[in-house]
């Protein structure tokens, strides 16, 4: 096994150089990510409704279910802002920006995903 004691000036220079990589790598993902241009709305499966991230504003849902969302876009993101879901999953995902990425609420069936608009 490795002990402490066997790690010289070079490893640790090494060791700071993997590190260093990796945390340039993880922020030039972050950089990279794409940011989404729009947000769809989805419930069972199908397409309710398409929101564009750069105009703010506050929409209401009602379920058939009866289940209410209110979806709030700001800044270039979309979050549920608020929901009478049991679980409130869909609420403490909070802000969602980067395409891709989803505000899922399993009790009400929606499906909130950021897209890119291609071209
Ligand atoms: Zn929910």
């Amino acid at each position: 096994m490795f002990g402490y004691d066997k790690i010289n000036k070079r490893d640790l220079c090494l060791i700071a150089v993997v590190f260093l990589t990796a945390a340039g790598l993880l922020f030039f993902r972050r950089l990279s990510a794409e940011k989404g241009t729009f947000a769809t709305v989805e419930q069972d499966g199908r397409q309710i409704a398409q929101l564009s991230l750069a105009e703010e504003g506050t929409y209401v849902f009602v379920c058939r279910e009866g289940g209410t969302h209110v979806i709030r876009v700001q800044d270039g993101l979309v979050r549920v802002e608020e929901a009478d879901c049991p679980d409130q999953i869909c609420v403490r995902q909070s802000w969602i920006g980067q395409e891709g990425e989803t505000a899922v609420c399993l009790p009400h069936r929606i499906l909130v995903r950021v897209q890119k608009e291609s071209g």
